[in-house]
């Protein structure tokens, strides 16, 4: 495969002047991140910093209503409360390996923009975040911790002041401060290099679960299942998979409210071929080529692209990947936390609520793994409002 390239996606359709950063994140990338020096303190930061490994929980109760086994991997449990950590220390190590003094990075609901600050903390590196200014307003705790961690937030007011607006403000202050920054992207999506480093940060989630489901179960999962939003959970959560075709691997993008019309975040499932963000992948566009608002209940899935592997995988059909509406999704939600003692993300619900939705894809016995990718704490504002009165109430 062409170099930067899944197929036909990928690429690097950037302005001449963000060529030569990334090209100095493409060599150390394959000279840096290989060394033993780089693997062995990025280790270390995994493992005594952000939780690492994290272990795969038996559902035991839910096993016995599904009539399969439910095993869950457990990125809720890691420093900052999702797998976001993992790519945030990685590209922070190399920029400091890389004599970089400063990151910079977007974020929507401000999980990214958290991490980032943490990691940048962490190995005492300067840090600023570029966040679309409907975010800062309804993302506001989170806008706390990002300052509290020292990190300065920029409030972007241009197109429509989310997330893709931040990504495109954040290229452009690259351009000015490329000698003394790295631009810490937070997905797998974006121009080469960036889907292929941020996949060789997140798949140590895969790496890990082969290991800890031989151990428990004697072979690999029967199916793996993640959520999908830029791509980052869910190619680390497959990677070491991809390779074993016993294993089935599917994807879940959020359907929004599911009526005819509606804003959703299903670019693989909904969208059509197209550039953003310096590469060619699904999104969702109009007839001309202009982004369409995305929606999610979740705000880790609200995103109008998908990094460029997804729509390879989809396209060769190696993943499959579906949708699943925002009241399955609080459903799925409610679901785990009552049986099983866990808030999941309601991103992570996602691909909890395929999996409840459709029992009938998994044979009697199988064992499926689904990658919990963050904790909903988060989340209880917008899951009790969805409830409404009725719920809050409960109980008087
Ligand atoms: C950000 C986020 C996601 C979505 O991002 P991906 O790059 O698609 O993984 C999923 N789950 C949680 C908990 C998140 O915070």
């Amino acid at each position: 495969m062409k170099k930067g390239y899944f197929g036909e996606f990928g690429g690097c359709f950037v302005p001449e002047l963000l060529i030569p950063p990334l090209r100095e994140v493409e060599e150390a990338m394959e000279t840096l991140l290989p060394k033993d020096a780089f693997q062995e303190e990025l280790q270390l930061l995994l493992h005594d910093f952000a939780g690492r490994p994290t272990p795969v929980t038996k559902c035991p109760k839910l096993s016995k209503e599904l009539g399969f086994t439910l095993w869950l991997k457990r990125e809720d449990l890691l420093h900052t409360g999702a797998h976001k950590i993992n790519n945030a220390l990685g590209q922070a190590l190399l920029a400091k390996y890389m004599g970089k003094r400063k990151l910079i990075a977007e974020t929507g609901a401000g999980q990214h923009g958290v991490a980032t600050a943490c990691a940048a903390a962490r190995l005492g590196l300067e840090c600023e975040i570029y966040m679309g200014s409907e975010d800062v307003e309804r993302q506001s705790s989170n806008v706390a911790r990002m300052r509290l961690l020292n990190a300065k937030v920029h409030p972007v007011s241009t197109g429509s002041r989310t997330l893709k607006d931040a990504i495109n403000e954040t290229l452009r202050v690259w351009i000015r401060e490329q000698a003394t920054t790295h631009y810490c992207f937070g997905t797998a999506a974006g121009p080469h290099p960036f889907p292929s480093l941020v996949k060789l940060f997140q798949r140590v989630i895969s790496r890990e679960s082969k290991v800890q489901m031989r151990e428990h179960t004697g072979s690999l999962p029967d199916a793996v299942v993640a959520c999908v939003g830029g791509g980052s959970n869910a190619i680390g959560a497959f990677a070491e998979y991809l390779d074993e075709p016993g294993v089935r691997l599917i994807g879940v993008e959020a359907a929004g409210s599911g009526e005819t019309g509606c804003f959703n975040s299903a670019s693989l499932t909904l969208g059509t071929p197209g550039v953003l963000h310096g590469n060619y992948t699904m999104l969702l566009q109009n007839a001309d080529g202009q982004i369409e608002p995305s929606h999610s209940i979740s705000a880790g899935l609200d995103y109008p692209g998908v990094g460029p592997e997804h729509a390879f995988l989809q396209k060769s059909g190696r993943v499959t990947y579906g949708m699943v509406k925002d009241a399955n999704v609080i459903a799925a939600f409610m679901r785990l936390c009552r049986t099983e003692g866990i808030l999941p993300a309601l991103e992570s619900s996602h691909a909890l609520a395929w999996v409840f939705d459709h029992p009938q894809e998994f044979a009697a016995g199988s064992n499926v793994l689904v990658n919990l990718s963050g904790r909903g704490d988060k989340d209880l504002g917008i899951v009790t409002g969805y409830l409404g009165s009725d719920f809050m109430g409960e109980g008087e």
